[in-house]
């Protein structure tokens, strides 16, 4: 078992967005490039930085996950909107996503900190 990190790719036309800066546009992830040529796509917003939570900046958080997963344990990543703070977690679990949509305000941030919740399994 090990941790998937789950990119997103523009919708449009289709190029890795993971390392770049990436857009919304009609609640779907776009580039650079189209977003240049779009009308009203928005720079997507980094996730915030709290103390309330434990959300580590993603390789801290995905080193503290990696063993747990490696010996057996599930776990699921949390992250808080950028844009109204919920705090929420991913269903899948051992699952990384760079980019998720807010269950309450619907938009999208970057997911570039994250805490998580683990369930252990019976093996
Ligand atoms: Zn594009
Ligand atoms: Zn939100």
């Amino acid at each position: 078992m090990s941790i998937t990190i789950v990119h997103t790719s523009c919708a449009l036309c289709g190029q890795d967005t993971s390392s770049k800066k990436a857009y919304t546009w009609k609640g779907r992830v776009v580039c650079g490039d189209c977003a240049q040529k779009l009308e009203g796509a928005e720079e997507i917003k980094e996730t915030p930085q709290t103390n309330e939570y434990n959300s580590l900046p993603i390789d801290k958080v995905l080193c503290k996950a990696a063993p747990l997963v490696l010996g057996g344990a599930d776990v699921y990543f949390k992250f808080s909107c950028a844009h109204c703070s919920l705090r929420q977690s991913f269903e899948e679990p051992n699952m990384y996503y760079l980019f998720g949509t807010c269950e309450r305000c619907g938009r999208i941030s970057r997911i570039t900190r994250a805490g998580f919740l683990m369930s252990t399994v019976a093996k």
